[in-house]
């Protein structure tokens, strides 16, 4: 059975409708995350699931129960926030205790979960320490550590990396990703716009957009196989190169041909219609062309160098549409100079005009 079931939820403040009927199946241990641009509803979501708003329709369950009127301290849920507001006035161990004893929990109990807690997240030896002498990373490990302590069924978390800099924020995320290693059967939902930080946590990922789901899947199967362009320039960095292209049937088989001028072989792909559509190839599947019908041709316009790589921004003829490539860093590549680019049929990926996917499963 699925740890959580989400129905047609949907979400109005007054005439706005924020999400418009959400569907979604958690699995238990699943660390599901929803990643999506600024306002597209994440936050939302996430505290219709924590109880902190109600639901304006549809039926969220957790483990086959309706929860839509249950208050949020009797779901079973515990949510990290992007602040993270300790009592400056308690130590950490003082600061995690704090909404047990609330609760009227023994003190044997209380020290037992908040020392396996500080376990869990290194923070046994400052226990003692009151929360101005911590690092903000530090800060966020105990305020995970206070939803730790409750031990909830499920964790939520909402942007809880982007108050830390971006060097304490790639630290703190490796420390999530071992934390759900030593929990396998607490099922969380960690909230990011990061497409970083969501492909490398989750194990699942819903891309949300204007209050809908685009698509679910794996990292991998969003990164290979996204359902439409938004999915395809949304997860990886730089954003796939998209342009317009015309799908044609010859004796060779189906060809793509672009409005810069190249075109490339798709093969005996079966069920394409002739006509126009998307082209699309991510930076990393280019390739400096050897062969003499390359499938874009132009002048790079622009290098970013980023050490073992260097982004190679190519005008092709295309207004105010420059290609990228990733290259190798070692490679002599100066502005102004011609250059042809190659890529693999395979790395295609071919979109009607609407946006949808037509080549490969999806
Ligand atoms: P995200 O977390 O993805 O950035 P949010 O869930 O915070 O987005 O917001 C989604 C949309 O709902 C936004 O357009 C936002 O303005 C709107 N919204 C959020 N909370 C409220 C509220 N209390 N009243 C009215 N509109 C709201
Ligand atoms: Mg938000």
């Amino acid at each position: 059975m699925a740890e959580m079931t989400l129905h047609q939820i949907r979400k109005t403040y007054g005439a706005l409708e924020v999400l418009h009927g959400i569907n979604l199946e958690i699995g238990k241990g699943e660390l599901m995350v929803f990643v999506g641009p600024s306002g597209c509803g994440k936050s939302t979501l996430l505290r219709c699931i924590a109880g902190l708003e109600d639901i304006s329709a549809g039926e969220l369950r957790i483990e086959g129960s309706l929860m839509n009127d249950v208050p949020p301290s009797r779901r079973g849920i515990s949510m990290v926030f992007q602040s993270y507001a300790l009592y400056p006035h308690m130590t950490l161990f003082d600061n995690m205790a704090f909404g047990l004893k609330i609760a009227g929990m023994k003190k044997d109990e209380i020290r037992t979960r908040v020392n396996r807690a500080a376990d869990i997240l290194q923070l046994t030896p400052l226990l003692g320490r009151y929360p101005k002498a911590l690092s903000g990373g530090q800060r966020q490990r105990v305020a995970i550590g206070r939803a730790i302590v409750r031990d909830p069924r499920v964790f939520l978390f909402d942007e809880p990396l982007s108050n830390l800099d971006a060097a304490l924020r790639v630290a703190t995320r490796i420390e999530i990703a071992k934390l759900k290693q030593s929990m396998p059967d607490t099922t969380m939902i960690y909230v990011t716009h990061d497409q970083v930080e969501a492909m490398t946590l989750a194990d699942r990922i819903v891309v949300l957009r204007d209050g809908k789901i685009e698509q679910v899947g794996t990292p991998q199967e969003l990164y290979r196989t996204p359902r439409n362009v938004f999915v395809a320039q949304f997860i990886g960095s730089p954003a796939m190169n998209v342009l317009h292209a015309e799908m044609q049937h010859g004796d060779a088989g189906v060809t793509i041909a672009h409005a810069a001028g190249g075109e490339s072989l798709l093969g005996r792909a079966g069920p394409l219609n002739a006509g126009p559509v998307q082209l699309g190839v991510r930076p990393e599947d280019l390739t400096l062309a050897r062969d003499a019908a390359p499938l874009f041709h132009g002048r790079i316009d622009h290098v970013e160098h980023l050490g073992e790589l260097q982004l190679v921004h190519t005008d092709v003829g295309l207004s105010n549409q420059p290609i990228i490539a990733k290259l190798p860093g070692e490679l002599d590549l100066q502005r102004g100079a011609d250059i042809a680019l190659a890529a693999r049929p395979s790395s295609l990926h071919v979109f009607d005009a609407e946006g949808h996917r037509l080549n490969g499963a999806a």
